[in-house]
């Protein structure tokens, strides 16, 4: 006799599982006058598999909340969960794991290391992982020829355009196949039609398994994705999507 199938919900319940849980999240800076209440009672999930755009004016607190769910930053109040961990159970080391093993970074400037060749750049991304160099290199070169760039292993950044530097960041990113991707506009400096390969790659990273956040200025991109979080003065005033059947824009939970 086969064993039983897990049943519908049971399955339903691990797909929809978060990888990013936000409680009532708010971040300050500073002190007396000087202080800026970044973000105010965010609370929100991510589920695995989702695309998700982050949107808002500039200081609207977009890069503070892609921060603390990067475990770059920590809330001044409220509960951040990534990936089933809360980050305020965590010490340093194991955010710096969980950051390392679970979490992939991409920011608009690149901040790829100059003079070193793409392969190395992304082999990088796995130097805490215990791997040997060699495998680290055999894997950084299997992804970037995922991300369109096998014709260019041994070229340093300056050797690259703009669109190709993204797309080496990107394979740095994921290069470690991490539960959740961050992008921190990431067209935000290039031209139309790199930019859109760039979206074009984090679509299809998405479509092979990886979780996205995308911060994004360009309302064209943002439009196109399947769901939107709204920022505004450090708060989370709209969550449109995910555009299923059952869900339709809606406003952010309201909180006191
Ligand atoms: P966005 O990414 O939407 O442009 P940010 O998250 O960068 O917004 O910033 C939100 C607010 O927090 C802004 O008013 C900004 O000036 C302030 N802020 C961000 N980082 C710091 C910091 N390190 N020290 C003081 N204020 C900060």
């Amino acid at each position: 006799m086969t064993a039983p199938l897990p049943d519908d919900r049971q399955s339903a319940a691990e797909v929809a599982a978060p990888v990013v849980a936000l409680t009532e999240v708010g971040r300050s800076y500073g002190k007396g006058p000087q202080r800026v209440q970044a973000l105010t009672g965010v609370t929100a999930s991510v589920a695995a598999g989702e695309l998700v755009a982050v949107v808002g004016p500039s200081g609207s607190g977009k890069s503070t909340l892609l921060n603390l769910i990067g475990t770059l930053d920590k809330p001044t109040s409220g509960q951040v969960v990534v990936d089933g961990q809360r980050m305020d159970l965590l010490d340093d080391r194991g955010l710096s794991a969980l950051r390392a093993h679970r979490i992939g970074f991409v920011f608009q400037q690149f901040h790829l290391a100059a003079s070193v060749r793409a392969v190395d750049n992304v082999a990088d991304g796995l130097l805490y992982t215990g791997m040997s160099r060699r495998r680290r290199r055999d894997r950084a070169a299997a992804a970037l020829h995922r991300v369109g760039l096998g014709s260019r292993l041994h070229h340093r950044p300056h050797e690259l355009s703009g669109g190709e530097r993204q797309r080496v960041a990107i394979a740095r990113a994921v290069v470690g196949d991490p539960a959740l991707l961050l992008a921190d506009e990431p067209t935000g400096a290039l031209d139309t039609r790199s930019g859109a390969l760039v979206v074009d790659l984090l679509r299809e990273l998405n479509a092979s398994g990886t979780t996205v956040l995308v911060i994004t200025h360009d309302t064209q991109l943002a439009a196109s994705l399947p769901r939107r979080l709204v920022m505004r003065d450090g708060r989370l005033v709209e969550d449109a999507g995910p555009a299923t059947a059952t869900t339709a824009t809606r406003p952010a939970q309201e909180h006191a």
